[in-house]
């Protein structure tokens, strides 16, 4: 292997733009495969909250927070969880700027933040801290030969091969992933919930009582297996998600209705005796009613949590290629930032050792050996809130507690862990008692 590595980076998602970026800064050639023939090929939907010790500090270290900064939004950290009458059981508002250290800290966040960025935005200032040419656009990986390190394309793009590093950061479905994680357990299975991607252009004319009601942030409104989401973007229109229990994955196919025709979809959400809406407050009815566009149907997967595989030589994962995991702990593209920011450190480090293959292998295997716990415990927390919010019986009051303390536990020790459920579960009743 010569002393600088040739690395090719598999999809040019928030993971694998990222690594590419920290290599470029270190002046590690790289080069990025991605299956969309350009960056705004596909609609990014949706909204991400990045988070200080992850994905904000993925993008300090990149050297893109103040572009980060001209797109985000601060105020949009607005939360509120009600149930379908509309009754507020939590509201944080948001700060309405980043807050910074002082002194010795000074230029460093204070505090836990989590600023909101339209998915767009993101994937647009990092392709664009890209040198031209280093995202090969428009190659689709069909099958990847780990033991040769050969990649093979759809359509007439010729294959790919002679590389010291192949890194799978292309996503749920990853063909890197499935040749080097074998059986089942790299397969990804239903959270057995699905449900609507929908939006409002224009909530400023067509829903103005929404636009107040979701006070620039998120609201997410509960009923028993039933989740509403409506959340603010940096465009100003309100992106919808409507989340049901799904017992079967393939029910976009087998729901006696076309899933991606806005109309029927509105008719079996809304109207019927046994429509999943119908007895809803009428203010959420109307962000499904208003709704416009394109309606997208989606079945939540994920890997098994804790999932590891045998280190091959040469290859490795990042992002939800190597831990897909349900959205309702808002954290994957954090932990897929994290992942290629503590990648891009070992491979740094590696070169700087004027490593050979086994160097490499070695620095790739110590970021496995991070990400696989680290990822691990960040699958758990979805798996339970996934199973929490959409599987129990009356929520969101019954679960109100144990989601609110799963957050709040998360990062601090076992034996604090009965104290703060114990202060948690006083803040409700206080909230309780006085009404
Ligand atoms: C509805 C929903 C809401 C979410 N909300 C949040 C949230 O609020 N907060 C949060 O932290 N996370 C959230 N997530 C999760 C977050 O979107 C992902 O964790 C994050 O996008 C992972 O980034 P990635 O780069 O690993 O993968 P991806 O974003 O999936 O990117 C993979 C890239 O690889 C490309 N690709 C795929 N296959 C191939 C191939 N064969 N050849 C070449 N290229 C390929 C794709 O086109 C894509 O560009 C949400 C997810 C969903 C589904």
């Amino acid at each position: 292997m010569p002393s600088t590595p040739r690395i090719a980076v598999i999809g040019a998602g928030p993971a694998g733009c990222m690594l590419a970026r920290l290599l470029h800064v270190a002046g590690i050639p790289t080069v990025v495969f991605e299956s969309e023939s350009s960056p705004d090929y596909r609609s990014q939907g949706g909204t991400l909250d990045l988070h200080t010790s992850t994905g904000l500090a993925a993008l300090q270290k990149a050297g893109l927070f103040e572009d980060f900064l001209a797109a985000a939004r601060y105020d949009g950290d607005h939360l509120q969880i009600t149930d379908h009458r509309c009754k507020v059981f939590l509201e944080i508002a948001g700060p309405t700027t980043h807050v910074e250290g002082t002194g010795g800290n000074a230029g460093k966040l204070r505090r836990e933040q989590r600023p909101e960025i339209d998915r767009a935005e993101l994937r647009r200032i990092l392709t664009e801290s890209l040198p031209p040419g280093m995202i090969r656009w428009g190659h689709h990986l069909r099958h990847f030969d780990a033991e040769r390190r050969t990649l093979t394309f759809d359509g007439p793009v010729p294959p790919e091969s002679g590389f010291d590093l192949v890194v799978g950061a292309d996503g749920a479905w990853s063909k890197v992933r499935a040749a080097i994680v074998h059986g089942d357990q790299g397969k990804p299975v239903s959270c057995g919930v699905g449900g609507y991607e929908l939006s409002i252009p224009d909530p400023q004319t067509a829903a103005p009582e929404l636009l107040s009601a979701v006070k620039r942030g998120s609201v997410f409104a509960h009923a028993e297996h039933r989740r509403l989401c409506m959340q603010q973007m940096g465009d100003g229109s309100l992106s919808v998600y409507v989340l049901l229990k799904q017992d079967d994955e393939n029910w976009a196919q087998r729901c006696g209705y076309d899933s991606k025709d806005l109309a029927q979809v509105k008719d079996a959400l809304l109207e019927g005796e046994n429509s999943p809406f119908r007895d809803w407050d009428p203010l959420l009815r109307s962000a499904i009613s208003k709704a416009e566009g394109k309606c997208v149907p989606r079945t939540l997967y994920q890997l098994p949590p804790g999932l590891r595989w045998e280190h091959q030589s040469g290859v490795t994962l990042i992002g939800d290629a190597a831990h897909l995991m349900s959205p309702f702990a808002g954290e994957g593209v954090n932990v897929a930032l994290s992942d290629a920011m503590n990648l891009a450190g070992q491979i740094v480090k590696a070169v700087g050792e004027g490593g050979d293959q086994e160097v490499l292998d070695r620095a790739v295997k110590e970021y496995e050996e991070d990400m696989w716990p680290r990822a691990g415990k960040v699958a758990l927390l979805a798996d339970r809130l996934t199973k929490l919010w959409m599987f129990e019986k009356g929520t969101p009051g019954s679960v109100m507690v144990a989601t609110t303390a799963s957050h709040v536990n998360f990062d601090k020790p076992w034996y604090l862990q009965p104290l703060t459920t114990a202060m948690v579960r006083g803040y409700f009743l206080f909230k309780w008692i006085v009404g």
